[in-house]
């Protein structure tokens, strides 16, 4: 992924003090002498670390509590009820889980996206800090309980008022941003449109200003998005998010649906990023962005795999080929959008949406050494002509067989070493029972479990 593209057989990465130093044909790196560690890769792709750009950490212990099911009864019958009885340490196991998840295939970096008070934030960043994991949380801020049209619609454990929204924000960011040898960054967390006034969405942009920090938020996921903004404000809602100032290079649209072409151009214009989470918008039948198009409009868009009800993985490698297949089916040409495309999506794209494309996003001398192995020595990767053909369409998440974080082994032969498997899957296992039973939700499947 450097600015060649180039894919050395053969090659080495030298690694030192959590940087990358040299990169080159494995007989060029040995000449340095040897390192005090060696990973052998023999039969093995060596990559950069994929970054999520779009999920939901408290998101992981609710997976497949809300399938087939219309978007609002998705949102008020089972996810905000299930997120609105969260409490600090359901919280922490769910991010715990979640990271567990995307180490293990190959996710190095994310952006999460909305986190409520009740999730427990210092908690969550803890978990970061022990995992190894590179993260950046946004806290929500909000002042409506309402979606788009619909207003007053919120669970009353979600709803969380303005004020108290941007002082907390502040807080976090003096105790957390930077933390962690700079791993940790806090964010604004904008909530969706119906959800904020115009006033506060333009507090939000000061403050990120003020504060030099990032914004994201959903925008235009659903066509209501656009009725919403149209009749209240008579503008699209690209036109309207730049109106109230929350449109620049320090801001992450995530799904960007509905976008038209104009859209395209301001976000393009203004350097605003557009996270493309395909199954998301698939699962849930909010419609098909049109990515290739918005690309060529200028936009930087990544990739990001949403939540345990919305797709129901955090695995970018799988969502690295839904998002390559979807445009391929929607524009009946199989040219538009291929295998390089989405891995420059994964990784150099989502680095420049978080503003982190000069630390992150590629395998290069002077980057922090976000660095996977994924082995290709498995029936489904055999013959492997094309490494970056497997990593698209062949591979899966649990391909990947080690994982290094800043220079940090995090998981080798796919044994994770800063968190403790066997712990989080019974403790997630548990709590997501009890908050189902808080929350008086019943998951009924549609065939008789005896
Ligand atoms: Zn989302």
């Amino acid at each position: 992924m450097d600015a060649q593209r180039r894919v050395l057989k053969d090659g080495a990465v030298l690694i030192k003090d959590g940087s990358i130093v040299q990169v080159g044909k494995s007989a060029e790196v040995k000449r340095q002498g040897r390192a005090e560690f060696e990973i052998d890769a023999k039969g093995k792709v060596v990559l950069p670390g994929l970054i999520d750009t779009h999920i939901h950490l408290a998101q992981a212990l609710i997976r497949g509590c809300a399938d087939d099911t219309s978007l609002i009864d998705w949102l008020q019958k089972f996810v905000w009820p299930l997120q609105g009885n969260f409490d600090s340490e359901d919280g922490k196991v769910s991010a715990e889980l979640c990271m567990l998840e995307m180490i293990e295939s190959g996710t190095t970096t994310f952006l999460e996206s909305l986190l409520h008070s009740r999730y427990g934030f210092d908690g969550i960043a803890e978990t970061i800090e022990r995992s190894g994991m590179r993260g950046i949380l946004s806290k929500t801020v909000m002042g409506l309980p309402g979606y788009g049209s619909e207003k007053s619609i919120m669970h009353l454990g979600m709803i969380e008022d303005a004020e108290t929204c941007l002082r907390e924000v502040e807080t976090y960011f003096k105790r957390w941003n930077g933390r962690a040898d700079d791993r940790i960054k806090v964010w604004y967390g904008a909530r969706s449109l119906g959800g904020c006034t115009p006033e506060l969405y333009a507090q939000i942009a000061r403050n990120a200003k003020r504060l030099g920090t990032g914004v994201t938020m959903h925008l235009s996921e659903v066509e209501d998005d656009v009725r919403y903004t149209k009749k209240e404000f008579g503008k699209m809602p690209a036109e309207f998010m730049d109106q109230v100032g929350l449109v620049g290079p320090n801001v992450v649209f995530a799904h960007g649906v509905w976008l038209t072409e104009n859209e395209w151009r301001l976000l393009a214009s203004k350097g605003a990023s557009v996270a493309h989470c395909p199954s998301s918008n698939m699962k849930l039948a909010s419609g098909i962005a049109k990515v290739p198009e918005m690309m060529s409009a200028g936009v930087n868009v990544s990739i990001g795999c949403d939540g345990g009800p919305s797709n129901n993985s955090y695995d970018m490698i799988r969502e690295m080929k839904t998002a390559s297949l979807l445009q391929k089916a929607r524009t009946m040409n199989p040219l538009s959008m291929n295998a390089e495309t989405v891995l420059e999506m994964a990784t150099l794209n989502g680095a420049k949406a978080l503003g982190l494309h000069d630390q992150i996003g590629s395998i290069e001398p002077g980057k922090r050494a976000d660095v996977i192995v994924v082995t290709m020595q498995k029936p489904h990767l055999i013959p492997t002509f094309n490494p970056v053909s497997h990593i698209a369409y062949a591979a899966l998440g649990s391909d990947v067989d080690t994982t290094i974080i800043d220079g940090k082994i995090v998981m080798e032969n796919r044994h994770v070493t800063t968190l403790d498997e066997r712990s989080i899957i019974e403790n997630a296992s548990e709590r997501a029972t009890k908050l189902l039973e808080r929350a008086e939700i019943k998951i009924t499947p549609r065939w008789i479990m005896q």
